[in-house]
């Protein structure tokens, strides 16, 4: 999780990176036209014709590539995508996520192993998503249930993507067969 984590915000700081090189290009060889674009944008946000303008300028005389960054592509100083983080912060995540049914496998019998790992995963997961809510100041049992809900979906579909894959799994290889990813359809 924590490595798929780090590659898709990878992804994601790379398009940011590659955003900005083009604006920065675009700064050094065309000065006036980015000067009108940032202006446009100031425009369009509700300010006159003639404030947009010294807006525009003054800004871009402080930081040109900070405020075509912000304002024309949307990349905010704390909201920059950062990878290491990101897959830290997952690795956390899933560690303290997964603590609570790891607990209670660990204290019930054997029988009862997997009935009770799987209906208490999901009161951790209404508990969890109820909390989350809480935190984020927003209603409590709606966000619980969405949790409770489309949490377990990856449980449930991953035989059937399994079998709509064509991958045999009792066998330990993996077959890929086209016509039953077509049966799937
Ligand atoms: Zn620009």
């Amino acid at each position: 999780m924590a490595a798929g984590e780090c590659v898709s915000v990878s992804s994601q700081s790379d398009t940011e990176e590659a955003d900005l090189a083009l604006e920065r290009k675009s700064l050094s060889e065309n000065i006036e036209f980015e000067r009108d674009e940032l202006a446009k944008i100031y425009e369009a946000r509700g300010l006159t014709s003639h404030l947009a303008s010294q807006v525009a300028e003054q800004l871009m005389l402080h930081d040109a590539l900070g405020a075509h960054a912000r304002d024309e592509i949307g990349i905010i100083e704390h909201s920059k995508a950062r990878p290491i983080q990101a897959a830290f912060s997952s690795a956390a995540t899933f560690t303290a996520g997964a603590l609570l049914p790891l607990l209670v496998a660990w204290l019930v019998p054997p029988s009862l192993l997997i009935t009770l790992v799987a209906l208490l995963s999901l009161v951790f997961l209404a508990a969890l998503g109820g909390l989350a809510a809480r935190a984020g100041g927003v209603p409590v049992l709606r966000a619980s249930v969405r949790v409770t809900f489309w949490g377990p979906w990856p449980w449930q579909s991953r035989p059937q993507l399994a079998v709509c894959l064509g991958l045999s799994l009792e066998s330990g290889k993996t077959a890929l067969k086209t016509e039953s990813i077509l049966a799937c359809l």
